[in-house]
């Protein structure tokens, strides 16, 4: 899950999580909320980065 998120998952594996996720509910939910925490986290610390 995270390994996708992130892109370096094989492409034949992301298209298989991508087909799982269409067809399940928890794991879109899953998904979608650690999609959201990677974005939280990348703007933290491009702000870090900004003030270092
Ligand atoms: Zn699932």
């Amino acid at each position: 899950m995270e390994s996708h998120i992130m892109g370096d998952l094989a492409p034949e594996l992301a298209e298989q999580l991508e087909t799982h996720l269409r067809q399940c509910d928890a794991c879109q939910r899953r998904y979608e909320e650690q999609k959201r925490l990677i974005a939280l986290l990348q703007r933290v610390f491009a702000t870090k980065r900004r003030f270092a």
